[in-house]
């Protein structure tokens, strides 16, 4: 069965992922970073109960700033809250949360938040602004498919640091854009709130259009904007665009690689892009 689960790992999810364990990320983090990008970093899990397997994810995001911090590699962690005891309950959660802050900043690495599933938004707004109180050395992400997003800005302390998504997570009408020109719309809107109204931010989109945007906007505002992709998908642009831009791009690793690279593989929209995806030389 671990046979079968290496093979389909590296088929399938070799793109998008780095590999199993902290080495072979650490590897991947090293070698973007001499294109002058930097690595944001997530171990693979997502809606875990069990909090002995929390405990171990903890430990593996120690162990990964301790190696970013010892071998001096330009890199950020991205954790998500479903992963730390969101699916236990919010005590839990900011226990483990505040405890994984205070840890990296006191060996300097920046922690973001990813956002996940709506049902999940309350309590990830509420865990960023309450880890504020101890250090600035963290982000949190936002998605555009949420009609609440706008709201949920306006209401972010203004030295908020805000990695800016459409979503990858289905959402209904209710409470969500499911056509992708609403989403793009509040995209832009969401783009254009961030220069208005926040002094550092991240335009994390393979969408060149929403790129050209914030580009141009910058011309206007001149904030603090750098530009995220995630690994595999536009390396040959991502270079490129280091060139002039401060880029990075988001690296998971672990064995939990199937929730993520189906999320990818419907993104990627139809069979052929799923193919010329798998086929690109996505070597970095
Ligand atoms: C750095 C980073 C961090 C992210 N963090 C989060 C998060 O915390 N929470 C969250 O919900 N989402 C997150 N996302 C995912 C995001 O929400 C979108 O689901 C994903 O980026 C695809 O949307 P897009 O912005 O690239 O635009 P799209 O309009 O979907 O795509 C733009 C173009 O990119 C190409 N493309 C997109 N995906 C693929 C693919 N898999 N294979 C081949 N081509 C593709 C398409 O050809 C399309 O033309 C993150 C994305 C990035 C880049």
């Amino acid at each position: 069965m671990n046979f079968i689960n290496n093979i389909l790992e590296k088929l399938i999810a070799g793109r998008w992922i780095a590999g199993s364990n902290i080495d072979d990320v650490l590897e991947e983090a090293k070698a973007i970073n001499k294109h002058n990008i930097s690595a944001i970093l997530n171990y693979l899990g997502e809606d875990i109960t069990d909090e002995n397997k929390i405990a171990e994810t903890i430990n593996v995001y120690k162990d990964l700033i301790d190696k970013i911090y010892e071998k001096r590699i330009n890199a950020d962690i991205s954790i998500k809250p479903t992963q730390i005891g969101a699916r236990i309950n919010n005590t839990f959660l900011e226990k483990n949360y505040l405890y994984l802050i205070k840890y990296a900043n006191s060996k300097n690495v920046f922690v973001w938040l990813d956002m996940e599933d709506h049902d999940v938004v309350d309590s990830t707004i509420k865990l960023y602004k309450k880890g504020l109180k101890y250090t600035n050395n963290i982000g949190i992400c936002i998605q555009s498919n949420l009609k609440r997003s706008i709201n949920d800005l306006n209401h972010l302390p203004r030295n908020s640091i805000i990695r800016i998504v459409k979503g990858a997570y289905a959402v209904d009408d209710k409470i969500g854009y499911n056509s992708k020109a609403k989403v793009n719309n509040n995209y832009k809107l969401l783009i254009k709130y961030l220069f208005e109204n926040m002094g550092r931010f991240v335009v994390a989109t393979h969408d060149i259009k929403m790129i050209e945007y914030a580009k141009s906007l910058n011309k206007k505002y001149k904030k603090n904007v750098s530009y995220a992709f995630l690994k595999g998908i536009m390396n040959e642009y991502a270079k490129e665009l280091a060139n002039s831009k401060k880029v990075s791009m988001y690296v998971p690793f672990g064995d939990q690689w199937i929730q993520y690279s189906y999320r990818r593989m419907r993104e990627a929209g139809h069979i052929s892009l799923i193919l010329k995806s798998l086929m690109r030389n996505q070597k970095i």
